[in-house]
């Protein structure tokens, strides 16, 4: 029998994820792609404007292009000289005359205004009355109004988005410098793991359960952009698991795992990192997830995430996320966490800080998936976020707590 290990300290949330954090150093391997394709990839470099956008006074309106000071009264008869659509350019505007303008299209020099078509009539061909005084400016968008040639438009470290690639459109970039991909390998532990598909669910042996992890632990990797190796399910053997750690550090930033990191007589993982390099196994005082370990095997990170399907989805939200987007340089990765009203008690207070699986309602409030085991994968799926609740407290319905939406945890 083995020695049992005396009880650890469990470590804060906070600070496990400061220490972590702190061996996260950003990834300098960069590669060049196509502003298309930029989506949801980081960029590698600070993305200066070498334009004004717009680059001229332009109309946002279809209609007339006028000079204020020549109205007199709804009667006042401006001569239509000129038709300029998006794409052309007009001439000086002279006086008592209007040009046919379209939106987009540039602001002749001379005119100060524009009146939309709504507001004039045409008493004869090339003739146009407006019917109220125009103001100085009005339906004109200004040169450099959205960006002024010279300004960073979008930051290194930014996680680019569908509107973030339009911007960087706007200003001409057709192919961006972005951060390379996090490559990590990918496996579960666990004697009793089964994939779906290699056993049917009435043909499925007492103990043995399917992997769920493998699917979500690779989905949410994806999702962050990273490259995965898949490498599937590692027996419950010593000899297996280093074999598994070693091949997986070779070419990979990061190896993460599932199950086997608490210290019972079946987890190999602890001895197997600390054989092939190091390792520090935390208790953290969350629920769920309290055991994870963090260590480095060759020139790879290595995370191992408890076995629990529940415990290991929010450990990842909450500590593997963050490791990854700092592997990647984004520079703001940090979750909303907002005041929401609890419509539901929570009666039991817990020594550890929890995260309950809740949903926003329809009334401005929250509301509590039923069973908060670790291994109620449903609670996952039925909730939108997780409510943050201090070690210690209960909550009462009407209590304002703090929400984190899993929108912000998952990008
Ligand atoms: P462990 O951390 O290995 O002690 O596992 C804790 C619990 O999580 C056990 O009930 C395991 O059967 C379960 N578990 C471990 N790995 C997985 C997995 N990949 N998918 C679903 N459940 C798992
Ligand atoms: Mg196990």
């Amino acid at each position: 029998m083995p020695p049992i290990t005396p009880r650890q300290p469990l470590k804060p949330l906070d600070e496990a994820l400061v220490e972590l954090l702190g061996h996260a150093a950003p990834s300098d391997k960069t590669e060049t792609v196509s502003t298309f394709d930029a989506d949801g990839r980081v960029l590698a470099e600070d993305l200066v404007a070498a334009l004004d956008v717009p680059a001229h006074d332009n109309s946002s309106m279809d209609g007339y292009a006028v000079r204020s000071a020549d109205w007199q009264n709804a009667e006042t008869v401006l001569h239509v000289n000129q038709r300029i659509a998006a794409g052309s350019n007009g001439s000086v505007l002279a006086a008592m005359s209007a040009a046919r303008i379209f939106t987009g299209a540039p602001i002749p020099d001379g005119a100060d205004a524009v009146v939309m078509q709504e507001d004039c009539t045409t008493p004869g061909p090339e003739q146009v009355c407006v019917a109220t005084q125009p103001q100085v400016g009005q339906w004109i968008r200004r040169r450099g109004e959205d960006v002024t040639s010279g300004r960073t438009v979008l930051p290194k470290g930014e996680l680019l988005a569908p509107e973030s690639i339009g911007l960087a459109a706007s200003v001409g970039y057709a192919a961006l410098r972005v951060v390379a991909p996090v490559r990590v390998a990918l496996f579960s532990t666990g004697d009793e793991l089964v994939m779906p598909g290699d056993v049917a669910p009435q043909d499925m042996l007492p103990g043995a359960i399917y992997n769920s992890n493998r699917f979500f632990l690779r989905a949410l990797l994806q999702r962050l952009g990273c490259t995965v190796t898949d490498m599937g399910i590692v027996p419950d053997k010593l000899a297996a698991t280093k074999e598994a750690l070693l091949t997986a550090s070779s070419a990979h930033d990061l190896v993460l795992t599932s199950g086997g990191v608490s210290v019972g007589e079946e987890d190999h993982i602890k001895p197997a990192v600390q054989a092939l390099g190091q390792l520090n196994l935390w208790q953290i005082a969350i629920k769920p997830g309290k055991p994870f370990a963090y260590g480095k095997i060759q020139n790879a990170h290595f995370i191992g995430l408890p076995g629990n399907p529940v415990s290991s989805y929010v450990t990842f939200l909450l500590l593997v996320r963050p490791f990854i987007r700092q592997l990647q340089g984004v520079t703001r990765f940090a979750p909303e966490s907002i005041a929401a009203r609890a419509d539901f008690d929570w009666t039991k207070a817990d020594k550890r800080r929890e995260f309950l699986r809740a949903r926003r309602n329809s009334a401005g409030g929250l509301d509590l998936f039923v069973n908060q085991s670790s291994g109620v994968l449903t609670s996952a799926v039925w909730s939108d976020g997780l409510v943050d609740n201090p070690a210690g407290r209960t909550i009462a319905r009407g209590d304002m707590v703090q929400f984190m939406p899993l929108s912000s945890l998952m990008f």
